[in-house]
């Protein structure tokens, strides 16, 4: 349950900020975390009257602000077909319905949770956070920074031409994941994210130009390229054990979600 001393609707983000800078302050995004803690804040502040609840989508990037809820992004055409559907896919195990209807992107990704579904897959895209005081950083470096009072305002996805799609694995639905991959062929070159590992997702580069040119390979050059790509990958992160999988077990996880991943990737042209 939440209990504070007051529960405040902030005006501004000049406020929000203002208010937030006390130790005992917490902001609020749809409180399904913060509500299960025990602590009792001195105040909580509630973005919700700020007009950050839309989806903005120009040529460039989509906006989306603090307060969408992951079913916004889950339902949201342009993001998907964007992301080749892989947006929808990263949420869809979340809980339940009712629940994405409330929980928030900002909370999702200020949490910078372990085992986030939400930061794997923005994370493989070319985005960032704007945050109240601290601006514009890739989320991939936001990802990396101890909490402090800063606001998460908007999450920006860059719209450079990509292909994606994410996957996770479960003991069993709307579990927690035992591990989350992503993975993005950008103009930049290749890249993967791994999460729930429980630690953090990251995001590695392709650094080995393993998949370079995947797509105009035989059909044998492609299955040997895909299958040296996840047993690197998979090799490149660090695992641990907590009640869900072994780190042996998350390794070996991690190779096969590489393989299919990249091989639904490339399987679609
Ligand atoms: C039972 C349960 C199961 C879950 N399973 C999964 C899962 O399988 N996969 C997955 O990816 N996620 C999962 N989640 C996490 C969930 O999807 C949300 O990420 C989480 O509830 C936080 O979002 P929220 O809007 O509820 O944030 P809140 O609980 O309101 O806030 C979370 C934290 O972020 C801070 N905060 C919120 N908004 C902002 C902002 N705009 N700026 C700065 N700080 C902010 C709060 O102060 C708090 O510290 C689960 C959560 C629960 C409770």
């Amino acid at each position: 349950m939440l209990r504070c001393n007051d529960y405040i609707f902030a005006e501004s983000l000049d406020e929000a900020y203002a208010l937030n800078r006390k130790k005992s302050a917490a902001i609020v995004g749809g409180c399904g975390w913060l509500k299960l803690g025990s602590r009792q804040w001195g105040s909580v502040i509630d973005l919700s009257r700020l007009g950050l609840d839309k989806i903005t989508e120009t040529d460039e990037a989509f906006t989306i602000g603090a307060m969408v809820t992951l079913r916004d992004i889950e339902k949201h055409e342009g993001l998907n077909a964007y992301t080749n559907g892989a947006i929808k896919e990263s949420v869809r195990h979340i809980v339940g319905t009712q629940f994405r209807n409330t929980v928030t992107v900002g909370g999702s990704i200020f949490g910078r949770f372990g085992f986030s579904d939400v930061l794997t897959v923005f994370m493989v895209t070319d985005s960032f956070v704007e945050l109240y005081k601290g601006g514009v950083i890739p989320l991939h470096e936001f990802a990396k920074l101890h909490y402090d009072d800063d606001i998460l305002v908007n999450v920006i996805v860059k719209k450079n031409p990509l292909k994606m799609a994410y996957s996770s694995f479960r003991n069993q639905q709307t579990d927690f994941p035992v591990l989350t991959f992503a993975h993005a062929f950008r103009e930049d070159g290749a890249f993967s994210v791994i999460g729930a590992r429980p630690s953090r997702a990251e995001l590695k580069r392709d650094e080995e130009n393993i998949l370079k040119d995947i797509f105009s390979k035989s059909q044998d050059e492609v299955i040997e390229a895909i299958n040296a790509y996840a047993l690197w990958i998979s090799s490149q992160y660090t695992y641990e054990s907590n009640l869900r999988a072994s780190a042996d077990y998350r390794r070996h996880i991690a190779e096969v979600l590489a393989r299919r991943t990249v091989t639904a990737i490339v399987d679609k042209g």
